[in-house]
């Protein structure tokens, strides 16, 4: 082995920052990435593409997070890697499970940003939603992530490593000795049923389509059949309208495309959708148009969230149809019942309107379920764990300054 033993450093990919103690986190690199570093560190080639094959099967496929426990390397090279490398996760801030089983997580990252991470269980799925910025940039009026402001953009490593802890979470690694597992599975049976993490949707906090890159890099290492081994017709971006972006998605990842697209004109979307005041939606229709792979087996998923005497009509029911027939998109309606939360501006539809609302897609051949709210004991809506876990902090910090008063009164 070439590697020394003393601590030489190591040129790292740019998008890994060291931490306090020196020592980079692998999680988010991809079998190149990890070779890179082998290969910079004086390997051949050769021995670079077996480690690096060795770690990142270890890294995602085993779930391991201790250089001592990857018993295929050298005892050499693991204390090597143990000097200068973690595999690490999102710190858990609070976690939470609601009373009908959705989990929800409020995640920090090494320089104390916090985020959100969901876990919705069904019968026959179970979907990870995960996000992709620290706020979001746009303010749909609906949204209580678009109340906060943007801090920045998660590293392909902070959004792989939602996927990771949540396997760790549901235990869901594979156990035993990895030569056996080896032999006696292929990729197809690792993908196989009894898992409980099946889906990945981006709809977590922020906009996907503003920070791209990372999530393409994050989604092909959740992709990589070595790995994780999510298939991409498992995964589902969603996006308020990005449309400069959405063909991209198709060339580079091509995964499910959501489009929130909550209103059918465009008075109504520029209020509550402000992105539709730089993009049309036509142009996004347009766009939607165009997107490789869809077909009837692998529809667009259209979300619309039901706001009371906003978008609820029935007249606005015959125009979503109309509309997804004009640019003859194979589509999903999905109807979300809106979550309000303090200060909204908005109120959910009544119940019976978004039955009419949805028989009239329905109706017209198109499928229009009304999603079931989940996780409302937990606020799993969207931004509603960090705002109320941020409150207390402010609730806390007001109590600890009135003791301090009072001790010094
Ligand atoms: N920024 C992306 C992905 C994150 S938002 C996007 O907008 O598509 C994911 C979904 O959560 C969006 O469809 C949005 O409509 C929905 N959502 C946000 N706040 C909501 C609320 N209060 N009630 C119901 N759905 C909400
Ligand atoms: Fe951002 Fe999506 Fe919320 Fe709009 S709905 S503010 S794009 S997270």
């Amino acid at each position: 082995m070439q590697i020394p033993g003393h601590i030489d450093p190591v040129p790292l990919p740019a998008k890994i920052t060291p931490r306090e103690d020196g020592r980079a986190d692998l999680t988010g690199l991809s079998q190149l990435e990890i070779r890179d570093i082998f290969s910079a560190a004086g390997q051949d080639e050769k021995q670079a593409k077996l480690r690096s094959k060795q770690v990142f099967h270890w890294l995602y496929h085993r779930g391991v997070t201790d250089f001592a426990e990857m018993t295929d390397l050298g005892k050499q090279l693991r204390s090597w890697m143990d000097e200068r490398f973690v595999v690490g996760r999102p710190e858990i801030v609070e976690a939470h499970v609601s009373n009908d089983g959705t989990r929800k997580w409020l995640l920090r990252s090494a320089d104390g940003q916090d985020y959100e991470m969901v876990f919705i269980p069904d019968a026959d799925r179970g979907t990870l939603c995960i996000s992709s910025q620290v706020g979001c940039t746009l303010n749909c009026r609906f949204c209580h992530t678009g109340t906060m402001r943007l801090v920045r953009n998660l590293t392909p490593g902070e959004i792989v490593g939602q996927v990771m802890l949540a396997r760790d979470a549901l235990g869901e690694w594979p156990k035993g000795a990895m030569d056996a597992l080896e032999e006696n599975e292929s990729v197809t049976s690792y993908e196989s049923d009894g898992r409980l993490l099946t889906n990945i949707v981006l709809m977590g906090m922020g906009e996907p389509l503003y920070n791209f890159e990372n999530v393409r890099d994050a989604m092909k290492v959740v992709m990589d059949s070595s790995g994780l081994a999510l298939s991409r017709r498992r995964i589902t971006l969603s996006t308020s309208g990005v449309v400069p972006m959405i063909a991209r998605v198709g060339e580079e990842i091509n995964v499910n495309l959501a489009i929130s697209l909550h209103a059918v004109n465009k008075e109504t979307r520029d209020e509550i959708v402000p992105l539709n005041r730089k993009y049309s939606i036509e142009e996004l229709l347009q766009a939607c148009a165009d997107y490789p792979g869809a077909s009837n087996s692998r529809r667009i998923t259209f979300e619309y969230v039901m706001l009371k005497d906003k978008n609820d009509s029935d007249q606005d029911a015959r125009e979503l149809v109309n509309l997804l027939r004009q640019y003859d998109l194979p589509a999903k309606v999905n109807l979300i019942p809106f979550n309000p939360w303090p200060g909204s501006d908005y109120e959910c539809s009544e119940p019976e309107r978004i039955k009419a609302f949805s028989k009239i897609i329905f109706d017209a051949g198109i499928s229009a379920p009304v999603r079931t709210p989940r996780g409302r004991d937990i606020m799993a809506a969207c931004g509603q764990l960090k705002s109320a876990s941020e409150k207390k902090s402010r609730a806390e910090l007001d109590r600890l300054a009135e003791e301090k008063q009072a001790a010094l009164g």
